[in-house]
């Protein structure tokens, strides 16, 4: 299969598919994983990375802080690596975050490539840079833009990822279709069925092809979200305090879900888009098994309140991607308070 280029200039790279790596210089390598992907493919990652050392983190959200960072900082030092050194990132979100800050920092900048084992990793987080670690006062408050040399994709991976993990991908694959291509939202519609059948490998290709392309035009359109690049975050202004305000017992796409579904019925109140769409994205989401409504008890003002600190507000207003069809949104940012708080109570 053709590599996908995501075009940025002199920090332009490939996502390629398959098994191996694709030739890049020799470098010392940095091998970071998570406990999960070590236990279950630490042969296969050694025959593909060649790793000059393993660190191994612990699985979960929880590893993605200060002090992980600093212990994988100081591993790399302990084994005297150089500036030409690389890490690499085999895992989730977590593990490429978390390891693409470390890269971005130690010797003030490494380079590092992504092998991302997670549905959500391989469609979102893996391409477009961002990196970051979380601090008790918030996720990802700390970050820097780092894009990885390459990023190599293998849905066979997928094999052993547990049906909410994949739910927690299959969300962000709605968000991609739904922001930027019709015909994509109605291949998912066509195929519904045999998303969490992990042995249709065709089918997570071309998932996950279709989704690292939109990715990579949009990042390559807007690298630190100045403009276009605003438009993944659709169901986000909603999801982040819905996450927050479950204390992370509900999954970023889960709460992504549940976000889209705020947005949309805004979008039907301001009349920006009809209800014939409205229920086609109602019906996706069903199909995925992917929750549309607000948690039992939800706090409007709480909500409200999460939502005026996003750190994606500008001037204090609260930011909204609404959709305008399927495939096609905007970003809006001048919404009455009171229509949210109407969109919130009633979903
Ligand atoms: P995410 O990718 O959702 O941002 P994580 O990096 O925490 O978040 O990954 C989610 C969980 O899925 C972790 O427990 C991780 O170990 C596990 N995981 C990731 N990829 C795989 C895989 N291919 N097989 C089994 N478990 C996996
Ligand atoms: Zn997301």
């Amino acid at each position: 299969m053709n590599d996908i280029r995501v075009e940025l200039a002199e920090r332009s790279y490939n996502i390629n598919f398959g098994k191996t790596l694709p030739v890049l210089a020799p470098r010392k390598t940095l091998l970071v994983t998570d406990s999960n992907i070590y236990k279950l493919y630490a042969d296969l990652l050694k025959e593909m990375v060649k790793p000059a050392d393993i660190f191994v983190i612990p699985a979960g959200e929880e590893s993605k802080n200060a002090d992980t960072f600093l212990a994988i900082c100081r591993k790399a030092a302990e084994l005297h690596l150089g500036r030409d050194c690389r890490f690499a990132a085999a895992g989730g979100g977590v593990t490429g975050d978390l390891t693409g800050f470390a890269a971005s920092c130690y010797l003030r900048g490494v380079p590092f490539i992504q092998i991302p084992t997670s549905l959500l990793a391989m469609v979102d987080s893996s391409v477009g840079g961002k990196t970051g670690i979380d601090i008790p006062e918030g996720k990802n408050l700390i970050g820097a833009f780092h894009q990885p040399e390459s990023v190599t994709v293998n849905t066979a991976f997928l094999a052993t990822l547990s049906d909410r993990e994949l739910a927690n991908g299959l969300a962000e694959v709605v968000k991609t279709a739904a922001i930027a291509d019709e015909k994509f939202f109605s291949f998912l519609e066509d195929n519904a069925k045999h998303l969490y059948d992990r042995g249709k490998t065709a089918l997570f290709d071309e998932i996950v092809r279709r989704c690292c392309e939109i990715k990579a035009h949009v990042v390559s359109c807007d690298e630190k979200e100045s403009g276009l690049r605003a438009i993944l975050n659709y169901g986000h202004t909603f999801a982040h305090p819905v996450e927050t305000l479950s204390s992370y017992r509900i999954s970023h796409g889960e709460a992504v879900s549940i976000g889209m579904e705020c947005a949309g019925l805004l979008a039907l109140e301001l009349g920006m888009w009809s209800k014939e769409q409205y229920l086609r994205q109602a019906a996706l989401l069903d199909a995925l098994h992917l929750p549309r409504r607000l948690p039992e008890n939800t706090d409007i003002d709480s909500v409200i309140e999460l939502m005026k600190s996003d750190k994606k507000n500008r001037n204090g207003k609260i930011t909204f991607v609404l959709p305008v069809s399927t495939g096609s949104v905007k970003v809006v940012s001048d919404i009455p308070v009171e229509l949210i708080r109407k969109v919130i109570s009633e979903n």
